[in-house]
Parts: structure tokens; sequence; C-alpha cells
């Protein structure tokens, strides 16, 4: 296949833009919060664990920890059987009673909304800031790249990187600044949804006619993997 030219990329991107927005209106972070604080804290939690679990967990944990203070007081053992079931659990907690220390020290109990300052806040990278600036704060600083991002970025030829911040960088190059937030949402939405890891559902996919599925094997890809598999198994 011919290479794709920048201006056929970028009329490509804004027709999955356009399908994708109107795919997902209402797409947004799935993780349940009310302030800066408790989106903050919820993105910590997910990792390596599902919004799902969060929610179900955060449900309580936000009745108990209100403010910054709330959890640079907690006690450590109390904090780490509350947050237990969302996986590395005695991490976390730390990072939260870090967190909290900080955000007092620091900035007076509140969450700051620049990059330079998120990132410098105990558990927070690159991408839980850019969760934080579009979603809490309504500020495009950058998009967020997690895993589906990543494998869909890939699959849809959008980049060829590996690495998240190099990714976002390919992303950003490409997408207007005033969508990166939902541009995020998006993939993320089609990757739980349609685009996943293991099963991509090419046949109904909403973009399949502008996807050129990098990495996808297609089902005659794998029976014909299969089968040159098994003849080759046999001859040994
Ligand atoms: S066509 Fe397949 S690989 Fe491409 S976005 Fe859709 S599900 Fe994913």
């Amino acid at each position: 296949m011919a290479k794709e030219t920048t201006h056929q990329k970028s009329d490509r991107l804004k027709k999955l833009i356009a399908i994708l927005h109107k795919t997902y209106p209402n797409a947004r972070v799935e993780l349940n919060y009310s302030n800066p604080l408790e989106l903050l804290v919820a993105t910590i939690l997910s990792a390596q664990c599902t919004d799902k679990r969060v929610n179900v967990v955060t449900a309580s944990l936000f009745k108990k920890y209100r403010s910054a203070a709330d959890y640079a007081n907690a006690d450590l053992a109390e904090l780490e059987q509350e947050i237990k079931s969302t996986g590395f659990y005695r991490n976390k907690a730390r990072t939260l009673k870090a967190l909290g220390q900080q955000l007092i020290a620091r900035h007076g109990g509140s969450v700051p909304n620049s990059m330079d300052e998120l990132t410098k806040l105990p558990g927070v990278g690159r991408k839980t800031a850019n969760v934080l600036l579009g979603n809490a704060f309504g500020i495009n600083a950058g998009i967020v790249v997690d895993t589906h991002v990543t494998r869909l970025a890939r699959r849809l030829g959008l980049t060829t990187q590996k690495d998240a911040e190099k990714i976002e960088q390919d992303l950003m190059q490409l997408v207007p600044q005033r969508l990166w937030t939902d541009f995020a949402h998006w993939l993320i939405w089609h990757g739980r949804r349609r685009c996943t890891a293991r099963k991509p559902d090419c046949e109904n996919c909403e973009v399949k006619q502008l996807c050129p599925r990098i990495g996808v094997k297609t089902e005659a890809h794998a029976d014909v993997s299969a089968k040159v598999h098994v003849r080759s198994a046999r001859r040994r």
C-alpha cells in the first residue's frame, strides 16, 4: 500500500473525528467524581484497576475523605483497608497520604491546575495530569495516552511509536487542540466497546472504512497462520 501523504492523513483524521464524535457524543471519564481532588484520587486508584471497581470503592471513600487534610492525616492501615480491592493498595495508600500532605504544604489544600505543578505531586505523571486538566479544569494541555489510546492510535495508523509521550506528541500534531480531551475519550470508549485488545470487532466497526488495522490479524490471516502452523507441526 502506498504511503499516506500528510494531506491524506489529515483528511482521514477529520472523517475519523466526525464519526467518533457522532458515535460517542457523551464520551467522558467513567470515574465518578464531584471535584478535582476526587478525580485525582480516583485516577490514582484506577492504576491496574477497572473504573467500575474504583467507583465502588470511592462511593464510600469520598464520604469519609473530603479534603486534602483528610488524606494527609489518614491512618495508613485504615486507608489501605478502604482501598484494598483496587490492588497495589499499600503503594496507593502511601501515595494518597503523601499527596494530601503535599497539597497542603504547597497549594493550600487545593489541586493545582497546571501541568508543571501537577506532575510534581506524588503519584501524578503526565497521563494523570492530562486527565485532571482536561476534565476537572477544562484545559486542553495534552492528550491522555493510556493503554486504549496507545492501541487504537497504532491500529488506526496515527502513530508508529510505542512510548506514551511520543504517541502523545504525534497525536497533538494531528488533532486540533480544542479536541484533545474529547479525542482521548473517543479512543478510550471505542477501545473499550469495539476495538478491544484481544478481539477487535472490525466487521461492525464504525470507522472500519478509515482504519488500516495496523497489527490486527484478520480472521483469514489467522486461519492461514493456523494452517501453516499445523502443516509445519506435521512435518516435524
Ligand atoms: S477497524 Fe478494527 S482495528 Fe480499526 S478501529 Fe475498528 S475495530 Fe479497531
